[in-house]
């Protein structure tokens, strides 16, 4: 281990994730989660060394208690003095942010007004900003955003077909999200393939308990499949995706639902779980759909028809396609789920080599597809190194 790291956080609602990134190897020597932040049992848990320590917090605790017990344990661990910068990952960036930046008292008041674009998500990114400012206080702090790659899409690709003025005035376009996992693929084909970054066309499919596809043309975001918020796209873990936008007022006006029972139903009770009955976790999905289970079986029909048309569909700003590529939790994982939809898309000559796809599982990368045909490639994606990366970046500039 060197003695420059990186501290990445990630904050959501309730919980956070966090990791620790060796500046020099780039490999992650720590990880962890606190969760049910708020709560009447509210936890850290911390990896190290292969070895998981879980400690409870006192209940109702906070983000910053959180961190600053994680950092007592940096120190005990001998570790946290060696914390040279912090990452952040912040789901928003609207239109104003199109790269990482350090964050200062502007970016901060800046990220504050781009939180109107994600009330469910940037709060809590904002929190931890503030719960490590104060904790490590000397320490530059830089925020990575989910959507700063798909800014370079172009106004036909993010435009919503509304009157105009509510892009103008209010912001509602197409933003994507998963920004760092789809830029780190990018990364990552361009070497696999050996080929510049900036001649490559991949479609990159980031299948996880979210899940959203983005066309990258060139190295650079043409299309992607989340929109103004990470609801809209393809089949995910609770949430519906692509639906007809009219389901919602007929879910209030024809069946009495509540504004809160709409949004519940999108983005809790819909997708693999909605479809299944059963689970959103698409292991439990696959094994009850191999022992006949109906509705485990049409989740995963639909889950992979949806996706596969939009692969197709992605084909469409790209022309020449290099290698369509899955990641994420089911992306990496699932044989199963790959093999279904290559099978849907032989009209481009995908043909799967199913022991080549069988064996790409638990982070390990592959080419699927046999040679004779466009490829299909499994990569496992790294957010944390992305947003580590970033950090030094930044940091080793203001060095300079
Ligand atoms: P998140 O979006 O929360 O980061 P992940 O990228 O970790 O999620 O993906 C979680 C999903 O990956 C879950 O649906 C899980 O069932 C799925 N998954 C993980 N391992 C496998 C596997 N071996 N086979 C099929 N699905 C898997």
């Amino acid at each position: 281990m060197s003695n420059k790291l990186v501290f990445v956080l990630n904050c959501g609602s309730s919980s956070l994730k966090f990791a620790l990134i060796d500046s020099q190897s780039q490999q992650q020597i720590l990880s962890g989660l606190a969760d049910s932040l708020g709560s009447a049992q509210p936890f850290l848990q911390v990896k190290y060394q292969g070895e998981k320590r879980k400690t409870a917090l006192a209940p109702q605790a906070t983000h910053a208690l959180a961190i600053s017990e994680l950092v007592n344990q940096l120190s005990e661990l001998a570790l946290g003095q060696h914390i040279i910068a912090i990452g952040h990952r912040v789901v928003h960036g609207g239109e104003r942010f199109t790269q990482s930046v350090l964050i200062n008292d502007e970016v901060m008041a800046q990220m504050e007004q781009v939180s109107d674009l994600a009330p469910l998500h940037n709060p809590a990114n904002i929190v931890g900003i503030k719960a490590c400012q104060k904790v490590f206080t000397d320490l530059p702090q830089v925020a990575v955003f989910d959507t700063a790659f798909h800014q370079s899409m172009p106004a036909r690709a993010y435009l919503y077909p509304l009157p105009y003025a509510l892009y103008k005035e209010h912001g509602i376009r197409r933003y994507g999200f998963h920004g760092t996992s789809h830029f780190y693929i990018t990364s990552e084909a361009a070497k696999v393939l050996n080929k510049p970054v900036e001649d490559l066309n991949i479609i990159s499919a980031h299948l996880g308990n979210g899940a959203s596809i983005t066309a990258i043309k060139n190295g650079k975001s043409v299309d992607t499949s989340m929109g103004l918020t990470p609801l809209e796209g393809l089949v995910m873990g609770t949430r519906c995706g692509d639906i007809d936008p009219a389901i919602p007022t007929f879910l209030m006006d024809q069946l009495g639902y509540s504004e809160q029972q709409v949004t519940n139903t999108l983005n809790k009770e819909g997708g693999l779980l909605g479809l299944s009955q059963l689970s959103n976790d698409c292991r439990v999905i696959e094994e009850n759909a191999a022992q006949g289970h109906v509705g485990a079986q049409l989740a995963l029909d639909v889950f992979c028809y949806r996706l596969a048309k939009y692969i197709a569909s992605y084909t469409v700003p790209l022309g020449r396609l290099d290698a369509l590529v899955f990641t994420g939790g089911i992306g990496e994982n699932s044989d199963t789920i790959r093999a279904k939809v290559l099978a849907q898309l032989t009209i481009f000559g995908f043909s799967v080599d199913h022991s080549a796809n069988k064996a790409a599982r638990f982070g390990q990368s592959g080419q699927i597809t046999h040679e004779d045909g466009p490829k299909a490639l499994v990569i496992p994606t790294n957010e944390e190194l992305v947003i580590a990366q970033d950090a030094i970046r930044i940091t080793n500039n203001l060095e300079q």
